[in-house]
């Protein structure tokens, strides 16, 4: 069964409620939409929805659409960290990382085709902004990532291609997807969601009660380094940046990450140490330092170890908590956006 691909409905981005709405229109009774939610969460076709009926199958493929993406592109790193690019029904392309820890299975997703924000060291910003992705090509990621490897996703990432809030609706619509019980109910509180500092949005997800965590890439300690690396920071300065994760942290209660890539000659002195424990003293916080995958044709090379832990070092002395992250997936292209990148690159030679 073919479904339409100029239909309007994206059946993979209702929720329960909104598809109980769907099947009274058809003169459905209302269990059917479970039954169809469920299935979508699966990452079944319309044609495997074995317990609907044929008519309302059939209805449904002109109607609606349900993209199963494929895998273009999969790359197995040695420690066992997938990246994945997935295709979209309309021919763009985004990014997937798996990736294994002790504590369990995580995957990082893209938000966006292409990113507007910018960052001097980031290959998804590159060609800009394409366009945003909707809730259900985010959830696919999810579902088919979790097929391909047959492993259980425990955890997720809001951190590969694009700004999750500069795509506010979608990102908040797309988590009460992937955490719904009769879905993949994966836990909100295992939800990350990173940003480079858009500040209305920050402000916004802390009034919406969601237990999700927030990271926020600061990766400079001033304005002056922090606006050269993200011009982000020329809009929300890192005053205005740091009231808001305040704000988020007292009204959650929750710990904001503060994720810092570590960049030789450029941010990773003693001297930033301190003046990123000065911003961030008495925050509810933790610092994740970042080595620096590098990025064709970008000329920034990552710390060195003992640069990292000198930095480590320096916070812990100012009472503020890190932790070196390991870089994973070194040997495959895995900095965000360098595996589409390297695949446009590919089909347009
Ligand atoms: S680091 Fe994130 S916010 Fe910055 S350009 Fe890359 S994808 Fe966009």
């Amino acid at each position: 069964m073919q479904t339409n691909q100029e239909a309007p409905v994206d059946l993979r981005s209702l929720l329960p409620e909104e598809l109980k709405t769907l099947m009274k229109e058809l003169g459905q009774p209302a269990f059917r939409a479970e039954q169809i939610f469920s299935w979508c969460a699966r990452g079944a076709g319309l044609e495997e929805m074995s317990n609907l009926p044929k008519d309302l199958r059939q209805r449904l493929a002109e109607m609606a659409v349900l993209h199963k993406p494929e895998i273009l592109k999969k790359q197995v790193s040695r420690d066992g960290t997938i990246k994945y690019l997935f295709s979209l029904r309309d021919g763009n392309a985004v990014e997937s990382v798996l990736m294994r820890y002790r504590h369990g299975t995580s995957l990082c997703i893209s938000s966006q085709v292409g990113c507007r924000m910018g960052c001097t060291f980031c290959a998804s910003t590159i060609g800009g902004l394409v366009r945003s992705l909707t809730a259900g090509e985010m959830l696919e990621q999810v579902i088919f990532a979790g097929l391909d490897s047959g492993e259980r996703i425990d955890s997720l990432v809001l951190m590969g291609i694009g700004e999750p809030l500069d795509n506010y609706d979608n990102v908040i619509r797309f988590i009460q997807l992937v955490s719904h019980e009769k879905g993949l109910n994966l836990g909100k509180r295992h939800i990350s969601l990173s940003t480079c500092g858009v500040v209305p949005g920050i402000e916004r997800l802390a009034g919406e009660g969601l237990p999700i965590t927030l990271s926020i890439s600061l990766h400079a300690p001033n304005n002056a380094l922090r606006s050269a690396m993200m011009p982000v920071n020329r809009t929300y300065p890192i005053e205005q940046l740091m009231r808001a994760a305040r704000r988020f942290a007292k009204e959650t209660g929750r710990k904001v990450y503060i994720e810092y890539t570590m960049i030789a000659g450029q941010n990773d002195s003693p001297a930033h140490a301190r003046e990123l424990a000065a911003l961030l003293r008495g925050m509810l916080c933790h610092v994740n330092l970042i080595p620096l995958n590098p990025v064709e044709g970008k000329r920034q090379k990552s710390a060195d170890t003992s640069a990292m832990a000198r930095f480590a070092e320096v916070l812990k002395d100012c009472g503020v908590t890190s932790t070196v992250r390991r870089k994973l997936g070194d040997d495959i292209d895995a900095a965000c956006g360098q595996l589409r990148r390297s695949s446009t690159k590919k089909e347009t030679l």
